[in-house]
């Protein structure tokens, strides 16, 4: 099926059209120059640049992929989680566009769609009948996921209970005054510094909360980076009130290693223990160069096979969206209508919106 995908969740306006698991394209436009002086992402100043850049990001995206509205099969749109407003300009633009041409359209959930997006990758015959793990580490989320039917069938295994990665990254690199986003800054920079010159906590690994295989504690999967955070914050602190040099790219190498050790280990350990072996790397982070690098390692070392999409795949795209859409009409799920409403807080065990009650 030709299917039309609408992403508006964060400051990403995609558009993204795929032929079942082909892509025929990926437009994006990101209001992230707008909101760089403010240190994060403004949900007033995104919803607005929704509205600006939406028709313009659906007339490129149909010139490029070289088809009409009327070709399309479904519509696919994110429907939660993410900033509500912001949400709600794709979802309204979906619904128009649904209404105007008759066709079905699917209310989906944006992490599980950074998942679908696998399948749009040469491997994807690989992925589909596996018990996949999904690994999804972005700027609102750090979660691993068990993937037993892509369509309906998601559980989450482990979560940050706190801070999401990338979080933490922008937030680190506001202590070390690096700017905003912190990441790809923290991740240039690390590769100066000594990772080994401080060692920063791993959030959740005491005895108390990782208990055994047998026994598992209450966070046996799950992270914690807002300590790292606050130990960071000390840390520069620390140098400051000795007069000393504070030695930057240490620290962002440092606090790079343990954000990333702390997520492959338990991944991994994750992974092992429920008895998956094909895992998925997505999400913003999954561009940082060392969580690419250890997570190989691991998985490898693990007898994991690990799958990451290109990059321009992992951060926020309406490609993901109608991959994930296609999935659904080719396993034959029902639309979800028009009268859903989006949800910022959609959990991950909704793949799409359910159809209404006749
Ligand atoms: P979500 O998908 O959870 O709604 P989001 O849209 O904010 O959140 P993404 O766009 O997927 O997330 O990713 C953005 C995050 O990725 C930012 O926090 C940014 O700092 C981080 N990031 C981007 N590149 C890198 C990198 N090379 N190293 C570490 N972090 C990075
Ligand atoms: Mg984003
Ligand atoms: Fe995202």
């Amino acid at each position: 099926p030709l299917v039309l995908g609408i992403e508006s969740s964060c400051d990403e306006t995609g558009v993204g059209i795929v032929r079942g698991t082909d892509l025929l394209t990926n437009t994006v436009s990101s209001s992230m120059d707008e909101h760089v002086r403010f240190g994060g992402v403004i949900p007033e100043i995104a919803s607005r640049a929704h509205l600006d850049a939406f028709v313009p990001t659906l007339q490129a995206a149909l010139a490029e992929a070289d088809v009409t509205l009327d070709d399309i099969d479904a519509i696919a749109v994110t429907s939660g989680p993410g900033l509500a407003g912001a949400l709600m300009v794709g979802v309204c633009a979906a619904k128009a566009l649904a209404v105007a041409t008759g066709k079905p359209l699917y209310a989906i959930n944006h992490l599980v769609a950074h998942v679908g997006v696998g399948l749009l990758d040469a491997r994807a015959e690989n992925l589909l009948p596996e018990n996949l793990g999904a690994l999804l580490v972005s700027g609102g989320h750090t979660e691993i996921l068990r993937i037993r039917r892509i369509t309906d069938d998601v559980e989450m295994l482990g979560s940050t209970i706190d801070d999401a990665a990338g979080e933490a990254y922008d937030k680190v690199a506001r202590i070390l005054g690096l700017g905003y986003p912190g990441g790809p800054a923290i991740d240039r920079l690390a590769r100066e510094g000594n990772a080994k010159a401080i060692r920063f906590p791993r959030g959740l690994t005491q005895p108390k909360y990782m208990g055994t295989a047998e026994e598992p504690g209450p966070h046996r999967y799950d992270w914690s980076f807002s300590g790292l955070k606050t130990a960071v914050a000390r840390c520069v602190e620390q140098f400051e009130a000795q007069g000393e040099a504070v030695p930057v790219a240490d620290i962002a190498a440092a606090f790079q290693e343990a954000v990333v050790d702390v997520i492959t280990s338990k991944a991994v350990l994750a992974c092992r223990e429920q008895g998956i072996t094909n895992v998925l790397l997505g999400g913003g982070v999954a561009a940082n160069s060392r969580l690419r690098q250890l997570t190989e390692q691991r998985c490898s070392a693990a007898g994991i096979t690990l799958h990451v999409p290109p990059l321009g795949l992992c951060t926020d795209n309406g490609a993901m969206v109608a991959a994930l859409g296609a999935q659904l009409v080719m396993a034959g799920i029902e639309p979800s209508g028009i009268s859903f409403a989006p949800d910022s807080s959609m959990p991950v065990t909704t793949v799409s919106a359910p159809a209404p009650e006749p």
